[in-house]
């Protein structure tokens, strides 16, 4: 017991260590994620921590290596306490729930979160790359580039690729522990991956807050802008990024897992 834990918590900081050094975390994030990623270890294991870093590890890639970001923007892509909670709470419940239970939807539900949140990561960086600018995910009008709520046709279809990776990783580590997992089981686990990443487009195109900074005019998403506090525009002002990528994780997963246990 003494013994797997302290080893946990030993991987877990051989991860988020280097991920400070390549300033993919901050400090507060990385102590988040060190008591995230070490609870999945010690209570998960091989078979939760490998869909874990695969979406991790390819967010963190592609924010740092594909171009269409500015220099700074790419050094200060480090994410903070408050995103990996955002990002990570939703699965950490069902490490939660599988420590009490060992009820095998807890799995179910952890894959499926990190698929929406690779999803979801995969069409902002790949979206990035699209020659023509993003249309409104409900309206079609088109956007300017970063804007909350617009889609891409190379970043839906990324999107789909990193939903389909993260349920690719979970079936290869499944079957190397001999547990094949179905074949619907990882086709739904992509499925809810896209679904919850174009939810968070839906969510971002309508209830998102959108603020107007009073010094320089820019319509933006964060509160604040210039160094001053920005005026709120549309949207619910206290609605920001990080709620809604944790309602679209929450929503997603929920949906998949309601919908496995009622089938069982
Ligand atoms: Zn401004």
């Amino acid at each position: 017991m003494w013994e797997s834990l302290i080893i946990s918590v030993l991987i877990g900081l051989a991860i988020v260590v280097p991920c400070r050094l390549l300033r993919v975390l901050s400090t507060s994030g990385m102590l988040t994620a060190w008591a995230f990623g070490s609870s999945v270890v010690f209570w998960g294991g091989l078979a939760w921590a490998v869909p874990l870093l695969t979406a991790f590890v390819t967010a963190s890639l592609w924010s740092k290596v594909l171009p269409g970001r500015d220099a700074r923007a790419k050094r200060d892509s480090c994410r903070t306490m408050t995103q990996v909670l955002a990002n990570g709470s939703c699965a950490w419940a069902c490490v939660g729930w599988w420590a009490l239970s060992g009820d095998p939807l807890a799995y179910a539900g952890f894959v499926a979160a990190f698929a929406v949140l690779a999803a979801d990561t995969w069409a902002t960086e790949w979206g990035r790359l699209s020659s023509t600018p993003p249309r409104h995910i409900l309206t079609g009008r088109t956007l300017v580039r970063g804007e909350s709520g617009g889609v891409s046709l190379i970043g839906t279809i990324a999107s789909a690729a990193g939903a389909a990776t993260v349920a690719a990783s979970a079936g290869i580590v499944l079957a190397l522990q001999g547990r094949a997992a179905e074949w619907w089981w990882l086709a739904g686990i992509a499925l809810t991956g896209l679904a919850g990443s174009l939810l968070d487009s839906v969510l971002g195109a309508t209830l998102q807050a959108r603020f107007t900074c009073p010094s320089c005019g820019t319509i933006t998403e964060d509160s604040r802008h210039c160094g001053v506090s920005a005026t709120p525009r549309s949207g619910w002002h206290w609605l920001g990024n990080d709620l809604v990528n944790l309602t679209s994780i929450v929503l997603a997963t929920a949906g998949w897992v309601l919908l496995l246990a009622c089938c069982r």
